[in-house]
């Protein structure tokens, strides 16, 4: 009788595979928290109290330098809860299923996008909307 060893790996992931993925998502959200530290100074570095200068135009350099300075920690932000959910999926055992239908959604997709929590076509249905 053949005795034929069934691990449950309902993504095709292999334990190994998963624990490089889920290093990477959090080495990347250490990357990206340090980021925001940075931004974050920098955001409040530009509050302290100018004076009362008249230059409009580098009122406005700097208004700009503050707006994008805060889309950018804005930005990180939603990367690091991005992954930190694909981390909470891959401890959970659902990483690499879709959201949506409950289909894998493709190892290649993941590692290209390995936040991805869509398969192909739920992504492209979502985006028509
Ligand atoms: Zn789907």
């Amino acid at each position: 009788m053949a005795a034929v060893t069934q691990t449950a790996t309902p993504s095709m992931w292999s334990e190994q595979e998963l624990a490089e993925v889920r290093e990477s998502l959090q080495r990347e959200i250490d990357e990206l928290n340090a980021d925001i530290l940075r931004h974050e100074t920098e955001i409040a570095s530009g509050d302290v109290t100018q004076g009362a200068g008249d230059d409009q135009a580098d009122a406005g350099a700097k208004t700009y330098e503050r707006e994008r300075e805060i889309a950018l920690t804005l930005n990180a932000r939603d990367l690091v809860a991005q992954n930190e959910r694909a981390i909470a999926r891959i401890d959970a055992g659902t990483y690499g299923v879709c959201e949506s239908c409950q289909k894998p959604i493709g190892k290649e997709r993941l590692q290209a996008f390995p936040r991805a929590t869509l398969c192909v076509t739920c992504k492209q249905r979502e985006e028509r909307r």
